[in-house]
């Protein structure tokens, strides 16, 4: 299955608290639908060292955020943009920007059938 959104793809928080803010996908759950995104939607968790040396104090990370409130910045158009899939004359599938009708490429090229273990199925 195709992904709209995938693992480095550089998005913007369409609604909420954090409209308009830019960042990095870290992780996408497609069982959840949603991204984990670096900088986006902080949470904070007040944390006791379970055992010595763990984690404690006020811990802040990104919360996932659904898909249908973040899109594809399109570095042409500098904006957020819906996203089409087409196939090139090799046969592979990629996504296009729906406004400017360039590919967007993925970040790194990940070879056919290679782990894609948690950034495969995003599909919007
Ligand atoms: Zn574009």
């Amino acid at each position: 299955m195709a992904a709209r959104i995938r693992k480095s793809d550089t998005i913007e928080v369409l609604s909420g608290r954090d409209r308009g803010k830019r960042g990095t996908v870290e992780r996408v759950i497609p069982r959840e639908r949603r991204v984990v995104v670096e900088g986006i939607n902080i949470r904070k968790r007040h944390t006791r060292a379970r055992r010595p040396g763990a984690p404690q104090g006020i811990i802040e990370f990104p919360a996932p955020l659904h898909i249908s409130n973040v899109a594809v910045v399109c570095e042409p158009c500098d904006r957020p943009v819906r996203v089409g899939f087409r196939f090139l004359a090799d046969g592979s599938k990629v996504r296009f920007c729906r406004r400017c009708d360039e590919v967007i490429a993925p970040v790194e090229a990940r070879p056919r059938g290679a782990a894609q273990s948690d950034d495969a199925e995003a599909e919007a």
